[in-house]
Formats: structure tokens, sequence, C-alpha cells
């Protein structure tokens, strides 16, 4: 998961306009952030562990200056939490320099990284994409579209170089990224919530397979590859990951959660006396459940904003720490039967500890509602969700995992009902951490830090 953002901008503030890009998608990514900017053709990065606003101050973003910028908030899925893997990367080829931010992960990374030949500054996969543009000698254009058709798996991509700002998406389409104007300059952003934060209109999305370049002359459009007869949009990003302000494939994310748990109250009802969220990615969903069910909904777990989401950090001490740090419970729970909504469930430790906090506050029975069906495969496309080994639902009847839990019930929503919600077609979206039926072929090592000795 990383959020990436770009505009073409002559004239304007182009490293603030990132800036303010970025806040909107701090959601994707929060162990760092970068900015790096293009001013005549030199490129100048900066970039840092942290949270946007821990990375920047007034003065270091006025000394980025530029007509171009792109900028990245970075969750590890390939190559470790390590300041030389924060992006925008910078990378010197033979040809050129190549300043470039990548969203998801790549399945033939290890190939590719073979085939270089040169060793690397980090150990992500993204800067494997920067040396295959950096070295190959042809035009921006043609560089960037023979380094796209090398590619496998998910790569949402902003970068410059020659002077030039361009963007691209795989030929699925794993991961999204949107169109936008500000005035007549362009602007790309991973959600289109990004686009209305700084002011941008949204024009539409890049296509799969598509390459767009804006220099002197305006936007060029190339479709580098055939989109995938596959579409694979990730269905994460509609009940978990995106903004729900966010639209996805012209459907907004709030109103798609609201369906679906409308359509978890019709699949699984529940005898109850409160719906309560776990805020704040379950709240349009419990809204959808009380809404169908004529339940009360309540915020009757308490969020503290200021600590960041615990399915973002990712060492287990961690998240179970996290947890008591992050929610309360409302006095109004005791003698209750509530229902709790959720997004998802992948490990499981989390729901299991919200469970024992509402039954410690007193509620009478507490019947967990899951707004998408049971996480059972890992992810090779950019989000972490964990091993096979360590998720809940991977080898387990619902009836293991509700007791595993501790909940007095729990259900999830059906894959039909999900797709349903999201008004796309099943052929249009990556479904494959729920079916176990990937839309390309995976690799036999995804090992997170297996390229922490670069070649
Ligand atoms: S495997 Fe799951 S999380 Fe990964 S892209 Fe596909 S739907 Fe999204």
């Amino acid at each position: 998961m990383c959020g990436v953002f770009g505009v073409r901008a002559p004239g304007r503030d182009v490293a603030r306009l990132s800036y303010f890009g970025l806040y909107a998608l701090q959601h994707r990514g929060q162990e760092s952030a970068g900015i790096a900017v293009s001013e005549d053709g030199r490129l100048t990065a900066l970039r840092d562990l942290g949270l946007v606003p821990q990375v920047f101050d007034e003065r270091s973003l006025s000394g980025l200056r530029g007509e171009l910028a792109i900028g990245h908030t970075r969750y590890s899925t390939t190559g470790a939490n390590a300041w030389e893997n924060a992006q925008p990367l910078l990378h010197h080829g033979r040809s050129r320099t190549v300043a470039l931010g990548h969203n998801g992960n790549l399945v033939n990374a290890d190939d590719l990284r073979a085939s270089i030949g040169k060793p690397l500054a980090s150990t992500s996969d993204s800067e494997v994409i920067a040396a295959l543009i950096a070295d190959d000698e042809r035009p921006l254009e043609d560089a960037a579209v023979a380094a796209i058709s090398r590619l496998e798996g998910a790569a949402t991509v902003v970068g410059l170089a020659d002077g030039k700002l361009f963007a691209f998406r795989d030929a699925h389409g794993f991961r999204p990224l949107a169109l936008g104007r500000l005035g007549s300059d362009p602007v790309v952003a991973s959600e289109s919530c990004a686009l209305d934060l700084v002011g941008a209109s949204f024009e539409r999305e890049i296509r799969p397979g598509e390459l767009v370049v804006a220099d002197d002359e305006g936007l060029h459009s190339i479709q580098a590859l055939e989109p995938a007869e596959r579409g694979a949009l990730c269905i994460f990003e509609f009940f978990y990951l995106a903004r729900p302000d966010t639209r996805l494939s012209g459907v907004e994310v709030h109103g798609a959660r609201v369906r679906m748990g409308e359509r978890l109250a019709a699949e699984a009802p529940a005898e109850a006396d409160l719906v309560l969220p776990i805020p704040d990615s379950g709240t349009p969903a419990a809204i959808g459940f009380a809404r169908a069910t004529g339940i009360p909904f309540s915020e009757g777990l308490i969020k503290n904003r200021y600590v960041g989401r615990t399915f973002i950090q990712p060492e287990q001490g961690m998240r179970e720490q996290g947890i008591r740090m992050k929610f309360n419970p409302l006095a109004e729970v005791e003698g209750q039967r509530v229902v709790v909504v959720d997004d998802s469930i992948v490990r499981g430790s989390t729901t299991r500890q919200i469970v024992a906090m509402l039954f410690e506050a007193g509620a009478a029975e507490v019947h967990v509602r899951i707004s998408s069906p049971p996480v059972v495969s890992p992810c090779f496309y950019g989000i972490d969700l964990a091993s096979e080994d360590e998720m809940i639902a991977a080898q387990a009847t619902v009836e293991d995992v509700r007791a595993a839990i501790g909940a007095t019930s729990l259900a999830y929503l059906s894959l039909e009902g999900l797709q349903a919600a999201t008004r796309r077609p099943a052929d249009a979206l990556c479904r494959a951490c729920l079916t176990r039926d990937y839309p390309t072929r995976v690799p036999a090592d995804s090992a997170k830090l297996r390229f922490e000795s670069p070649v």
C-alpha cells in the first residue's frame, strides 16, 4: 500500500501541491514520505521515514522548486522500512536520471533485478522499474513503454525524467490512478480524494496499460499495453484501503461500503440493541447494517485518531500494543446486545481484543459482522496481508474463527454480496486473497525482505 501523486504546473508551487496531495493519501502509507521536483530538467528529492508533516516543514518545502513534482507515501511490501527504500527514489542510469514513486508489487522482480546486472541502492522492487527506464537510451516514452512491457504484477507509477512527468498503470490495473486538472495543468493521484484536496477537477482514471507523459506540449496518452483480458482492480480498495470519499471506476467508496452493510444485514441479521462500527473503515458498513435492520447505530467504540491504523503497523508486537491505545468503549454498551461491524479479519488479533474489551465493558452479547468474505490467501500485489499460516480463516471454519475471537456470533459477507455492492463485474476485480484465484503467476519467494543483500 502506497500513495502516489504527480503534477506538472509551471508557475505554481508544485512541491506544496504535492505535500497536500500526499496529506490526502496518508492513509495509504505511514512509514515514509517524499517529494521529488524537476526544475529545468534537474531533479531534487527529499524523503524520509515518518508521516507527511513529520518529513516536511515550511523551510524544506520552499527549497523544492520546479515545474514538475511527484510525491509518495509508503507502506513497505518489498524491502525493509528503511531510509534507502523511502520514495520517490532517484536512479542515475546510463541514459538519464529518473525519480520514481511506485504503488504495487511486482511478481517478477527477482528476474528483472538479475537482468539489470548492477547493484541497486535500495532493496525495494521499485528501483528495478527506475533502472529499466534510466538505462534505456531511447526517448523517454519508448523507454517507459519497453519497461512497462517487462513488468508483471502491480505497478502504478509516477516519475520524472528528461524534464517530463510520466505516470502509468500495469495492464491489470491492480492499483488505482486518477487524472485531474488544475486549470489546464495535469495532476495524477492514487485516489480522487487527493485531487479534491488540491482543488483539481477529476478528468478520468488512467486506464490499465496506459502511459501518460506531460511536457511543454501538453499531456500525451500512449496505450503501452493492451489492458489484460481480466481486469484486476483490487477489491480490498473497495472495502478497506481507499478513502470513503474516493471514487473507484466511477463508484464512490462510501456508498459501496454502505451497500456492503445493507447486504450483510440481509444475509446475516442479528437480534441486538446497538450496531457499533470498528472505526473508521467499518463505519459505512455499520451505517448500512443499522439502516437495513432498524437497530440503532452507536459510536460505542471511541477511536483515538492520532494513533496509526493498527493494520499498517508492520510488527506483531506493535499491533498487539496498539489496540489498547486506539479504542475505548462507551458506558452505553453495558448490558446491551451489540453488533460490531468491521471491514475484514486477517489475523484476528484486533477483533479478539475488541470483543474482549466490549465484554469487559459489560456488553451482554457481541455479534461480529464482517463486510467482506474470509481472507484466506496472501496478496502479491502490494498489500501486506500476512502469510497464509498467520491468517485466522485460512484453514478454519467460520465457527472456529468465532470461537477464537470469543464472539457470540460471527458472519461474513458473501463474495457475491461484496461484488454486487461494488457495482463492478467479477472480471474487473482482483479477489485473489478471498478466492485463491490469482490473475497472474505468483512468485515462488515473495518474502518482503528478500532483497536485503542487494545483487
Ligand atoms: S490479492 Fe487481495 S489485496 Fe491483493 S490485489 Fe488482489 S484483492 Fe487486492
